[in-house]
């Protein structure tokens, strides 16, 4: 069994990825050689048309795996031989392994979103929550809810033909009668326990929060995705309205654990790497 790996991130806006860091220290505390490398494709100048060469280079140049983000995590679909069901039915894979001579595709994204809700609300998880944002991190968290057993998702897009497509992948795997679209969130909270930010507002750059102030019940729980920074505008306003909160830090590093397991073979310690994660973003 190898000990050594050579990996890396490709994506978009990515230089400030704390994945390498997590990757590298983890395999260190396991007792492997692990180099992660991040292979910026804004900085390089690539596109999705480039992206069957450099998955390519990286085989050849002997990488072992390859984690995929943003705008790639569909543009790497027909690239690969063999997709697991869950990225299949998910329509994006996160985490590539090169295997002997094979590209497999997975997705860590929903179970990382799942296994960090759990970890943080067990209490919850069979609860009816609301999803706001219906593009890939929508979809992975609308998954991973029902993973763990959530009642029912509703899912929210300012784009309602994104909010219908992303519930209709939903119900595929999960039934038609614990996913439903909806355009009114006043409405669609009223009957749900939590509600989740799976859109890009409150990140850098994106100020503002996908919900409003007064639909914040001190009884609902919230979760963000976005995680530059962790104390988006709605982690912050749902904290001073004494909900409970479940910020992006979690899924980033669960994702990370699944997509560490899939490239090693090894188990994480997923403690530890949450450990690492905090001491990462500790202000
Ligand atoms: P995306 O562009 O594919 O989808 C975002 C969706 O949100 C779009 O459908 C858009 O129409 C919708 N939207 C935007 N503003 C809205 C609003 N105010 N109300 C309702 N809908 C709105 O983006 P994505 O890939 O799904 O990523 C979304 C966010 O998730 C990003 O900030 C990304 O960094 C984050 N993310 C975090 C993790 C993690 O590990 N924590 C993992 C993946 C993605």
């Amino acid at each position: 069994m190898s000990t050594s790996f050579v990996l890396g991130l490709v994506g978009e806006g990515i230089s400030a990825s704390l994945t390498p860091a997590m990757q590298e220290r983890e395999g260190r505390e396991s007792g492997l050689q692990v180099s992660y490398r991040i292979i910026d494709a804004g900085r390089l100048g690539l596109g999705a048309d480039d992206l069957p060469a450099l998955l390519d280079w990286a085989e050849r140049l002997g990488f072992d795996g390859l984690n995929v983000t943003h705008p790639f995590k569909q543009a790497v679909l027909p690239l690969l031989d063999d997709l697991s069901d869950d990225a299949a039915d998910l329509g994006a894979v996160n985490t590539v392994v090169f295997q002997d001579g094979r590209r497999l595709g997975r997705n860590t994204d929903w179970s990382g979103y799942g296994a960090a809700f759990r970890a943080a609300l067990p209490d919850a998880v069979h609860d009816r929550a609301v999803v706001v944002g219906a593009g890939g991190a929508g979809v992975a968290v609308g998954y991973g809810l029902l993973d763990q057993g959530a009642e029912h998702v509703a899912v929210l897009d300012s784009d309602p033909e994104r909010a219908e497509a992303c519930a209709i992948r939903l119900a595929k795997r999960y039934g038609d009668d614990r996913v439903t679209p909806v355009t009114d969130l006043a409405r669609a909270l009223e009957g749900a326990q939590g509600v989740v930010n799976a859109t890009p507002v409150g990140m850098h750059g994106h100020p503002g929060s996908s919900v409003a102030e007064s639909l914040l019940r001190p009884d609902l729980w919230v979760s963000d995705v976005v995680y530059f920074p962790l104390d988006t505008e709605l982690v912050r306003t749902a904290r001073a309205r004494g909900c409970r909160v479940v910020p992006g830090g979690g899924m980033a590093v669960h994702q990370a654990v699944g997509a560490f397991e899939y490239f090693t073979g090894r188990e994480a310690d997923a403690d530890r790497m949450s450990q690492h994660f905090a001491e990462l973003t500790r202000p």
